[in-house]
């Protein structure tokens, strides 16, 4: 069976010889010396000043909305994983759709200045498949209009975009390590705040508020990871770049194989981003089309999956929005396999299935 992901496992010996120091020291969470560790060496490989790990990607986003003390309106993405809009709705603020760009499947930023109203106080985007949004237009409209900027990041680990981290464009990027993203520590997160002050902010919140044993600087909430989780993520860290190319050549295969055929399409990587290949997104001309195909997989115990379907304006818990390109690209869009060891036969084969 072929699946659309398959987490990669380091070596256990490895692993074993971390948690041997984690039992020896008795000591499992509340920030011990495999979390620090792991913050800095992701600081290191992702170029970016400051990093906290947190317990997964979507306490980072509820964690940012609130570091930010957005209210009212957040204007957003209807194409992502539930949790960008979830995160809003469940931090009491109303998530306000602006639908996307064609090429990078990103929120359309010439569509966002007419959503604004007097109650938005920030903007949510996605890099959605770690394609860069058009950060520099939504950083003039936050400019203009005196807005907060977060980037669900969630798929951009490692994606530098113009010479620079793209985690260093807007006030807040986050990102989830869960154990089908590109790096995980089984369940994880990552907050990146380009500023210090703020990053103070985020460091109390994520720890209940303490400051010292019985001192607080304000609410917080429950956000830390543990030993275990950093260990793990200290053994996949060192094999990230040979991960990447590994499905760098996977995604040029498919590229080869899949592109002949003119009526499929893939989302457009803007130049200068240097890319990190998590997801290989692929465009059919209609949804009878798509599900054709998928059922031919299926048969062959291949299992594509419909990243992101539904359309997130979609949703029974938010006010209705029309996002015609979304709702569109999310019935045609199917994400294929694409994980370290997937065979490159494979590749071939689930590519002759597709375009039969
Ligand atoms: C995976 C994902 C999340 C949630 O991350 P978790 O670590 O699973 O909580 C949020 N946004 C996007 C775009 C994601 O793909």
């Amino acid at each position: 069976m072929i699946n659309v992901t398959k987490t990669f496992l380091p070596s256990l010996e490895e692993y074993q010889t971390y948690l041997e120091k984690i039992w020896k020291n008795a000591w499992l969470t509340n920030r011990g010396e495999f979390v620090k560790e792991l913050e800095e060496k992701l600081c290191t490989y992702l170029e970016v000043p400051n990093l906290l790990f947190v317990n997964n990607g979507t306490i980072a986003l509820q964690i940012a909305i609130k570091a930010l003390d957005l209210k009212g309106e957040i204007i957003t993405t209807p194409f992502s994983y539930v949790a960008t809009t979830s995160s809003i709705v469940w931090e009491g603020c109303e998530p306000v759709f602006v639908d996307i760009d064609t090429n990078t499947l990103c929120i359309d930023a010439d569509l966002i200045e007419s959503a604004i109203t007097e109650k938005t106080t920030g903007i949510l985007a996605t890099h959605v498949y770690g394609i860069p949004c058009d950060v520099e237009k939504i950083e003039k409209i936050a400019k203009k209009h005196n807005l907060k900027v977060i980037y669900d990041a969630a798929h951009c680990f490692g994606v530098n975009y113009k010479g620079q981290s793209l985690l260093n464009y807007g006030d807040i990027s986050t990102l989830s390590f869960h154990a089908t993203k590109l790096f995980h520590t089984g369940e994880g997160g990552g907050i990146v705040v380009n500023n210090q002050e703020l990053f103070h902010k985020v460091f109390y919140m994520h720890n209940f508020g303490h400051n010292g044993p019985e001192d607080f600087f304000g609410v917080g909430i429950n956000g830390k990871s543990s030993e275990i989780h950093a260990a793990l993520g200290l053994c996949v860290l060192p094999n990230m770049e040979e991960i990447i190319a590994k499905r760098k050549e996977i995604s040029l295969l498919y590229d080869d194989i899949l592109l002949k055929n003119f009526s499929l399409k893939r989302p457009q990587i803007p130049s200068e981003t240097e890319y990190n290949y998590p997801y290989y997104a692929i465009l059919f001309e209609s949804e009878k089309k798509l599900e054709e195909v998928q059922k031919r997989l299926n048969d062959n115990d291949i299992f594509p999956r419909r990243y992101f379907y539904p359309s997130l304006n979609t949703l029974n818990y938010t006010n209705s929005f029309s996002c015609p390109v979304s709702e569109g690209i999310s019935t045609r869009v199917l994400c294929l396999p694409l994980y370290y060891d997937l065979q490159l036969s494979d590749v071939e084969k689930i590519g002759k299935l597709i375009i039969l």
